[in-house]
């Protein structure tokens, strides 16, 4: 499989070579050349470790420890069930497809578990090191720790914008004790962190001579580790050929729902693929209208992993509508007017969730159900279900698990989420944070005295 870019101006690569990079050279997102067909009646009955190694070889055909890298990371061990990602039905044809079971109980981790082991893999083959430099408000930090942590050749430096994360979510970065995990705590706002991390980058020069690189939401490992659970999510929803389910998916950079449009273009049989926004309905507007228009900023809300001012992965979606040399040319009136149009239909449907809906719906599939959803989880289902007809299967993708999010779940419920045992304490663990001023000097000072 060769990988090009949604501009059309960098040379194919293989897999391996794609898998450190962040953009391509030409500035676009690397996408495959073709995608592999799905193989519905095989795949069925196979286990999730299978279904992933039948489904991720088809993507990176040249890594040739992928079997047991993948086998490595689908463990009960890992993500607490032989399914993985297990689907619980609510009422006949309205599921829920647990994502949210790994490490740091957000469904970042199904792809992050398998991308630092691939990491670890790739990079000791080609003898280097890598230092991963990021900025996290919450749930990718965390997962990108979890899986890096420890792993050999690689560092990992995660900013944060000190004071404005949960305690919750704090504890989960910055008790983790290795030795390669470097937790910097930013005097100033998430927009902050991340202009460090562009001003580092900028400097190309510094970037090569520490071997910088990033865990972004782009990666197009990620993207492919979660086509897998819309396979086994649609397996275990149809219990024989033939059917077709939708599917309810919160949404912020777009990386989750484009895996379930990858899905689609392999061969899964889908009805609907719904996106659900929050306040920040960026990609809302553009399903209802054509119309692309990205914020100056996000506007803080109660499901904060989709709180996003455009959204990463969308240049791959549209570079399958329109191709290479119109993303070019939308890409360029983006950057200079802030908008562009393309004319609907589109193939993905879309609603918007606020504050007020996900606070009822919380409440409602408590009552209904005996059920406790997290706020992602909860728009996504109040956008699915205004999607779907009586009768028609409908499954919601769980992104997270409710104990994250307890202040939202006690408004709604008056109470809160009971914590997994592995949780209990957390708070209390020692931790490991350095403190830093806005300053990208002081940031790669930092960076050159601990890089390995
Ligand atoms: C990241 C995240 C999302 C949004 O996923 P995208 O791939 O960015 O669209 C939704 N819910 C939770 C809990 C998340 O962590």
């Amino acid at each position: 499989m060769r990988y090009v870019s949604t501009r059309g101006g960098a040379q194919p690569q293989k897999f391996s070579d794609i898998l450190l990079e962040g953009l391509a050279s030409d500035g676009g997102l690397y996408v495959p050349e073709s995608f592999p067909k799905a193989d519905l009646a095989g795949w069925r009955k196979l286990s999730y470790p299978d279904l992933a190694f039948a489904i991720l070889s088809g993507f990176m055909d040249d890594v040739p420890d992928l079997e047991s890298i993948v086998r490595a990371t689908y463990t009960r061990e890992i993500f607490g069930s032989d399914d993985i990602t297990p689907l619980q039905a609510l009422e006949p044809g309205f599921h829920l497809l647990g994502l949210s079971n790994g490490p740091t109980l957000a469904f970042k981790d199904v792809a992050l578990q398998l991308l630092g082991r691939l990491f670890e893999s790739v990079l000791e083959k080609q003898k280097r090191n890598l230092n991963i430099l990021g900025a996290t408000s919450g749930d990718t930090g965390s997962a990108a720790e979890h899986a890096l942590r420890g792993r050999r050749g690689i560092n990992v430096f995660m900013l944060s914008p000190q004071g404005r994360m949960s305690a919750f979510q704090r504890a989960q970065m910055y008790s983790l004790q290795d030795a390669n995990i470097h937790n910097l705590a930013i005097k100033g706002t998430f927009d902050d962190c991340q202009d460090l991390v562009k001003a580092v980058n900028a400097d190309a020069a510094f970037k090569a001579r520490h071997r910088i690189g990033a865990v972004n939401s782009i990666n197009w490992a990620r993207v492919a580790a979660q086509v897998v659970y819309y396979f086994k999510g649609y397996f275990a929803a149809t219990p024989s050929e033939g059917g077709q389910v939708s599917f309810a998916v919160p949404s912020g950079n777009f990386g989750n729902i484009y895996a379930g449009h990858v899905a689609r273009a392999m061969g899964l049989p889908l009805r609907r693929l719904i996106l659900a926004s929050n306040e920040n309905d960026v990609l809302d507007q553009f399903f209802k209208t054509g119309t692309y228009r990205i914020r100056k900023s996000a506007q803080p809300t109660s499901s904060p992993s989709m709180d996003i001012s455009k959204a990463s992965n969308f240049e791959r979606y549209v570079h399958g509508l329109a191709g290479a040399e119109r993303v070019r040319q939308l890409w360029q009136e983006l950057d200079a007017a802030g908008e562009f149009r393309l004319p609907p239909p589109f193939d993905i449907v879309s609603g918007r969730s606020t504050h007020a809906d996900r606070v009822a719906t919380i409440r409602w599939l408590y009552e209904q159900f005996g059920v406790m959803v997290d706020p992602h989880t909860a728009d996504g289902i109040k956008v699915g279900l205004e999607h779907v007809g009586p009768g028609e299967p409908l499954i919601c993708l769980e992104t997270a698990q409710p104990v994250k999010f307890a202040e939202t779940l006690h408004e709604a419920l008056g109470r809160e989420p009971a914590r997994p045992a592995a949780f209990e304490g957390l708070e209390q663990r020692p931790q490991r944070v350095e403190v830093m001023d806005a300053d990208a000097a002081a940031l790669k000072r930092y960076i050159a005295e601990h890089a390995q």
